[in-house]
């Protein structure tokens, strides 16, 4: 049986724009699994502490055979694979990879929490979710439409990268 998945991409250290590419090729590789979508790549003002690099974010759907754990550990090696800078050795993980949405699902367990925790209040996931399905209601009956995030482009930026 196969599951419709969507995952948050986000990189803001060295070549964020690659570094999103390079994990995009990675999900396409995914055992059992097929990339159905992609959002457009925005430039995201950075949550958290200030003085860091701006991220760059998106959002893929994939159709899965693999489960909810099975493929939150997948992405986990996506992200020490890609992850990495070159410049600094060991340095910080580059790339984040979250998993939002898992078919209607709710999954509250102590390392995997479906939807993703922060979800409706991040306009960098909610908008990029948007462009794959601007009809798609989260499993509580919520229309992502109707969430204020949907219409808060504050520090959000539509780029051109040629990824598709
Ligand atoms: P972070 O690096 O901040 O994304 O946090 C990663 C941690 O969050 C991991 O230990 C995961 O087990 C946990 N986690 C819980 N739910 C999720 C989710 N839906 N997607 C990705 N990581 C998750």
């Amino acid at each position: 049986m196969m599951f419709t998945a969507h995952i948050g991409l986000g990189a803001n250290l060295g070549d964020p724009v690659r570094t999103l590419g390079a994990a995009i090729q990675a999900l396409r590789q995914l055992p059992d699994s097929q990339l159905t979508g992609l959002s457009h790549f925005y430039r995201s003002a950075p949550v958290g502490p200030a003085g860091q690099p701006d991220y760059v974010n998106a959002v893929a759907r994939i159709e899965t055979g693999m489960n909810a754990h099975a493929l939150l550990a997948a992405l986990q090696d996506i992200e020490n694979l890609h992850g990495r800078t070159r410049e600094v050795r060991w340095g910080a993980r580059t790339l984040d990879l979250d998993l939002l949405l898992y078919a209607n699902d709710e999954i509250r367990t102590s390392s995997l929490n479906v939807p993703h925790i922060e979800l409706k209040n991040r306009n960098f996931v909610v908008i990029p979710l948007l462009d794959i399905n601007p009809d798609l209601t989260l499993p509580d009956g919520t229309r992502l439409a109707d969430l204020p995030a949907a219409h808060d482009i504050n520090g959000l930026q539509q780029i051109a990268t040629g990824i598709s």
